[in-house]
């Protein structure tokens, strides 16, 4: 190992190199700190030849890596074992946006790129990079191909894998792929890409991305609107779908748990509404076109709705202050349950047309069998993906509670299966989910997994223990 290091020193020159035991701490953990391991060392490569230099040595040497990015992920995709031998490879030095070329829609950007910058930038040359998510601020491009990200605006222009255009990728061999071609039209044989995409650093690094970018928009219009139900909200859906079309951008829900989370552990976040109300949408339009367009869609759109009371009230943003304030109350939600303590955290997609008839049956079966137990219900309903996880009942301390996480997970994912859902719908598998889905992909399913990382990666050193 001490052979080894000295080799990468020699790659990345002291300022890439971190092997203090206190110093790598914070790369040796996830986010929700549910994982620690202990890095044989931290690599921070500056450029793609000093990564593949890195990736070359530790390939000679059958030296485990895990990639990482911002290391927001929420699986423990990114934190190495506690072997003490696996060589994390943070990417965040290679952060240089390589190009924007506007008329193409396109930007290049190196992998360690943090996601508010390229949505910057993009919006600096009058365009729209879409990815958006609450870890926006601090999560990576590369983590975000990854994991394949999903986030708020997938509604209209679909997860990660739908916005890129080229890879440029270093293999498990050290080879460079160079795959950054900025062409919307391509079919010369399998889409080689799409492979690294959402592979959580198992079958090699993402070190740049051609992304893909749309027209900025112009004018946007946010609502929050009460509901009685996740039944009702799926009509809301659709009648907004019907109104709006492609303009309807974002389609979040939220029950009042969730609300009444956020209410206490943000201090300058308020209710929508004077009253409180069993569920609440958080919808989004936009536009190309400026002025009051949009705004006046959704007013007379809400307007019918309220009517005929297929909704219980509604409150239309005035201001883009009002608009960040009702966002505020959906993006909080996972850090206020961080706050409130553990809970049993579930990344579930099921087809929109089930997903009322999904909660109301998980709800009844486990409540069930675990009595008392509240449920924090949100996601992206316009995606089918819920993040329906599951607190302690009031007075059980919540580390005493998730013990019960295996118990609880069969109820949710068997529940998941017989919907026909997805039992990882944005945030991967990773450690977490690992083990869990061997009961719910086929056989064949994952035996053809195995080969592509066998074949891609034959000495099993990229982000072993991950995924498969
Ligand atoms: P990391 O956590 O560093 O890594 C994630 C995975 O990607 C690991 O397997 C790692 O090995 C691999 N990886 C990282 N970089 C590379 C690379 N260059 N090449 C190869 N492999 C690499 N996710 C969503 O999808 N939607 C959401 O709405 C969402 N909301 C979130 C809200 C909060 C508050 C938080 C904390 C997280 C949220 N996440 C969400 C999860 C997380 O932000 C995403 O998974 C994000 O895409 C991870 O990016 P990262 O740079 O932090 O990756
Ligand atoms: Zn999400």
């Amino acid at each position: 190992m001490r052979s080894l290091i000295e080799e990468i020193q020699a790659i990345v020159g002291s300022a890439g190199l971190i092997t203090s035991p206190i110093e790598v701490v914070p790369y040796a953990t996830d986010w929700r700190k549910r994982y620690l391991g202990k890095p044989a060392a931290v690599v921070r490569p500056a450029s793609t030849a000093e990564v593949a230099g890195v990736v070359r040595a530790c390939a000679d040497s059958r030296t485990a890596i895990v990639p990482q990015g911002g290391n927001t992920g929420l699986c423990g995709a990114a934190t190495p074992d506690a072997s003490g031998t696996q060589i994390v490879l943070n990417l965040s030095r290679m952060n240089r946006i390589r190009e924007v070329d506007a008329r193409n829609n396109t930007m290049t950007a190196e992998a360690g790129c943090v996601l508010a910058k390229l949505q910057k930038a993009a919006e600096e040359a009058g365009r729209l990079f879409p990815l958006s998510l609450a870890a926006e601020g601090s999560c990576e491009i590369g983590g975000n191909l990854s994991t394949n990200a999903g986030g708020t605006a997938v509604l209209r222009y679909g997860n990660a894998r739908e916005l890129v255009l080229g890879l440029e990728v270093v293999l498990p061999s050290g080879e460079v792929w160079e795959g950054l071609r900025g062409l919307r039209k391509d079919n010369t044989g399998y889409d080689l890409k799409q492979l690294f995409i959402g592979a959580e650093g198992t079958l090699g690094v993402i070190t740049a991305a051609v992304l893909k970018l749309f027209p900025l928009p112009k004018s946007r219009a946010t609502a929050v609107v009460a509901l009685r139900s996740p039944e009702k909200a799926l009509a809301l859906l659709e009648r907004a779908l019907e109104a709006c079309g492609e303009r309807l951008t974002g389609f979040e829900l939220f029950s009042d748990f969730c609300l009444a989370l956020v209410l206490k552990h943000f201090r300058d976040t308020a209710a929508p509404f004077p009253r409180r109300f069993p569920h609440y949408v958080l919808m989004e339009l936009s536009d190309t076109q400026s002025g009051e367009g949009v705004r006046a869609l959704v007013e007379s759109m809400l307007e019918a709705a309220l009517e005929e009371k297929n909704i219980l009230d509604a409150a239309v943003a005035q201001s883009e202050t009002q608009a960040r304030a009702f966002w505020k109350l959906r993006e909080f939600i996972s850090e206020a349950q961080a706050h409130e303590g553990q809970n049993i955290k579930h990344d579930v997609s099921i087809p929109i047309s089930s997903i009322a008839d999904f909660i109301s049956a998980t709800d009844q079966d486990l409540t069930r069998a675990h009595a008392g137990v509240r449920m924090v219900t949100f996601g992206h309903l316009g995606d089918g993906n819920l993040h329906y996880n599951v607190s302690a009942p009031e007075g059980v301390a919540a580390d005493v509670f998730v013990r019960n996480t295996p118990a609880i997970n069969r109820i949710v994912h068997d529940n998941v299966a017989r919907f026909g859902g997805s039992i990882s719908a944005e945030h991967g598998l990773g450690q977490l989910k690992r083990d869990e889905i061997q009961r719910y992909k086929s056989p064949l399913e994952l035996e053809l997994m195995r080969k592509l990382k066998s074949a891609l990666d034959p000495r099993g050193i990229m982000n072993p223990g991950k995924v498969l």
